[in-house]
């Protein structure tokens, strides 16, 4: 039985990103992944600041313009009516799945990771620190990475069950192909469904149109779906809908045990507001991976799982701001006055951006939303009674 310092179970952003990070610092590691790369992966598979910050500082990787579309032009409506454009954003890019894990995993390989491609973890020994595939090969390890996605076996074999069905998210989403990029906007609709948004991001051979709400509060998603795509003007024709989960504002409060950590969608790291879930899932990684050669270094395996809980708080922290957030954002209630507070200037937008770039935190932007908020009120009275 080959044994490892640390096991990655996933090689996805997060799953490449532990995995690399302890190749880097001498580790023995093993990667598991039930598919072999390239995969799909159902993403819009936008590539924000943060995330770009992350890929250099974790892999290394600028982003080529072969495999990342770049745009600095957004458009934010809501109901398909124009808010705001600015052609001057922070920089955006696209890419496709397929491409970006391969080349991740591919840099994972290149530091020394020795991968098991094609075959699902099928169960975990926590006592005997082994894990077990579906074709019966039996792996050991010091520390445990889970970071194997929203469904995560590995989540499951520690707690049960891997996320909330009440609070889970899904998405929606349909790749439409083109020759070319009509325009180079990046679109989001905050009207397309219920405690969700909509999205459609252009790439140089498809236009990527999505859906994504909390699941419980929007049973029409798939309506909305349609409505949406029909509100884009994409030629979806032939083009298959696909659907799945994301832990959208749906984080793990105890994202691991003892020896075994979860990273990524396995801890439930995605945005509850953006749904962005790319740079979480390389940063927990990496915080992970840190958090087991840190337990190793002192001979204490199963002291990973509280230094990775010490070294996730700011994430926690600024995912709890996030979801009061949604509650200004979200509910029927209170979204005409975030609209309105959304269309004055370009000031809310612009904070948005750079939330999205990585500037700014959801703490920071909650003194300038309530500073516009009475200007919002405001407004909204004077249309409903004029
Ligand atoms: C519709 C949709 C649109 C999205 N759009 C964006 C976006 O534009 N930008 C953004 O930043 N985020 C977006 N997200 C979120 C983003 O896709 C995830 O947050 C991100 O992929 C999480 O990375 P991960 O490595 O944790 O998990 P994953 O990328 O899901 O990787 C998990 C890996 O684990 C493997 N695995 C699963 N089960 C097993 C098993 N039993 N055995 C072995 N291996 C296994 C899988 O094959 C996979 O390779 C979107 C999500 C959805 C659903």
């Amino acid at each position: 039985m080959k044994h490892y310092d640390i096991l990655v179970v996933g090689s996805g952003p997060a799953g490449s990103a532990a995995a690399i990070t302890a190749a880097k610092a001498g580790l023995s590691v093993g990667v598991v992944d039930k598919a072999s790369f390239p995969r799909a992966k159902l993403c819009g598979g936008l590539i924000t600041g943060r995330s770009a910050k992350a890929l250099d500082h974790v892999f290394g990787l600028t982003l080529d313009p072969d495999l990342f579309y770049r745009s600095t032009h957004i458009r934010f409506l809501s109901d398909g009516t124009l808010l705001s454009e600015i052609t001057d954003a922070p920089d955006m890019y696209l890419t496709q799945r397929w491409d970006f894990d391969a080349e991740l995993h591919k840099r994972a390989i290149a530091a020394g990771v020795t991968a098991y491609l094609g075959q699902p973890f099928r169960d975990v020994d926590l006592a005997a620190h082994t894990v077990t595939l579906r074709n019966g090969t039996t792996l050991g390890y010091r520390c445990l990475i889970g970071a194997d996605g929203v469904s995560s076996p590995v989540a499951k074999a520690l707690f049960g069950q891997a996320y909330n069905p009440r609070t889970i998210g899904f998405g929606f989403e349909v790749e439409a192909p083109h020759d070319h990029p009509k325009s180079s906007a990046v679109e989001v609709d905050f009207s397309a469904t219920d405690w969700g948004y909509g999205w459609s991001f252009p790439k140089p051979s498809s236009q990527t149109i999505g859906v994504g709400g909390v699941q419980s509060r929007s049973p029409n998603m798939a309506s909305a779906m349609t409505r949406f795509v029909n509100q884009t003007g994409a030629d979806t024709h032939g083009a298959k809908r696909k659907g799945h989960f994301l832990p959208f504002g749906d984080f793990s409060k105890t994202p691991g045990k003892g020896a075994v950590l979860l990273a990524g969608d396995a801890a439930g790291l995605v945005d509850p507001i953006t749904g962005e879930g790319i740079a979480l899932a390389i940063e927990s990684g990496q915080l992970a991976a840190k958090a087991a050669i840190d337990a190793l270094h002192a001979k204490a395996p199963k002291t990973a799982y509280r230094r990775y809980k010490r070294a996730l708080r700011p994430i926690h922290r600024s995912l709890s701001h996030a979801r009061r957030w949604r509650w200004m954002i979200f509910p029927k209630a209170t979204q005409p006055a975030f609209i309105a507070a959304f269309t004055q200037g370009s000031s809310m937008p612009r904070r948005y951006l750079d939330l999205l770039a990585g500037r700014l935190e959801y703490s920071d932007l909650h003194g300038i939303y309530l500073r516009k908020l009475p200007k919002a009120a405001m407004a909204l009275l004077r249309k409903r009674f004029s």
